[in-house]
């Protein structure tokens, strides 16, 4: 299993875990703290970082996401695991479960609010940030299978917001695209290489080892470009055979995680092995 806490993480832990509907697809949901409404002509400093570890294991635990992010020095928070939900975003009544829709519904708060001051110089997004220490969020994120992806496009101050989408598709979302809520955060982004979007094809029915299928050689392409499989073209083909169940393996030891647990020897991809799989294969520069 990839770690339940991030790796240099502050741990906060809250004893109020509860587990997330995994039957969907992994995700993170980012938000900004926006403690305070500064100006270009009225910059207010930051607010300090334990200020609000303090609020997240106080008055505001009712709110906690699972990380607090510093995206100035890059000091992480933790208050949940990865593996429970965390409770920053708005679930009403019936409908999706918002804050525990996915494998992982990972929440970020980031410490920010436009036109906060560090330093003595104003950023009026986090995109204008050097956003410290994102590299290794992500790189969490992707080991719990989460694509470099924004289903709904990568945020602006607007909300745009899809229950399909959000039931449907793996990877980064807003507050502002998540189904139910009002919050118009985080606002621009810092780019990443999935940015652009790639979206894996859906994971096909009937896809087993030792059967045909026309879904094996698009497999077989992605494990190619992936780095775990030596095949030519003219060797491309529907058979899901032995070649390609190793491969598969292959896939399996490198990002353990996709694998049936209670099967060492499995080579059989399941919809989120195959979502990543075809993420690392064709979703980065
Ligand atoms: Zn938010």
């Amino acid at each position: 299993m990839p770690d339940l806490w991030l790796p240099g993480a502050e741990r906060h832990p809250l004893s109020d875990t509860a587990p997330t509907d995994t039957q969907y697809a992994p995700r993170v949901i980012w938000h900004i703290t926006w403690d305070k409404n500064g100006t270009a002509a009225k910059p207010a400093d930051l607010v300090p970082f334990d200020q609000l570890v303090r609020y997240f294991t106080g008055a505001g635990s009712g709110m906690a996401p699972h990380l607090l992010w510093d995206p100035f020095t890059g000091r992480t928070a933790q208050f949940y695991p990865a593996t429970s939900r965390s409770k920053s975003v708005v679930d009403s009544a019936g409908g999706t479960r918002t804050n525990r829709t996915g494998r992982v519904c990972l929440q970020v708060e980031t410490l920010f609010f436009p036109y906060c001051r560090v330093n003595g110089r104003s950023y009026a997004t986090v995109r204008n940030t050097p956003a410290k220490g994102l590299d290794k969020i992500l790189a969490w994120a992707r080991s719990w299978g989460v694509p470099d992806t924004w289903p709904m496009g990568s945020p602006t101050w607007s909300a745009n917001r899809s229950e399909r989408t959000w039931e449907t598709r793996g990877g980064h979302y807003g507050h502002s695209q998540v189904p139910e809520n009002q919050h118009t955060d985080p606002g621009p982004m810092p780019k990443w290489s999935g940015t652009t979007a790639y979206v894996p094809p859906p994971f096909p029915a009937g896809l087993t080892p030792g059967k045909s299928n026309p879904s094996a050689k698009p497999l077989q392409k992605a494990l190619r470009a992936a780095g775990f499989l030596n095949i030519t073209d003219a060797d491309l083909s529907d058979a899901y055979g032995p070649r390609t169940q190793t491969a598969v393996g292959r896939f399996f030891d490198a990002h353990p995680q996709f694998r049936d647990q209670g099967k060492p020897h499995d080579v059989a991809i399941g919809p989120h092995g195959w979502t990543y799989l075809f993420t690392l294969a064709y979703g980065h520069k």
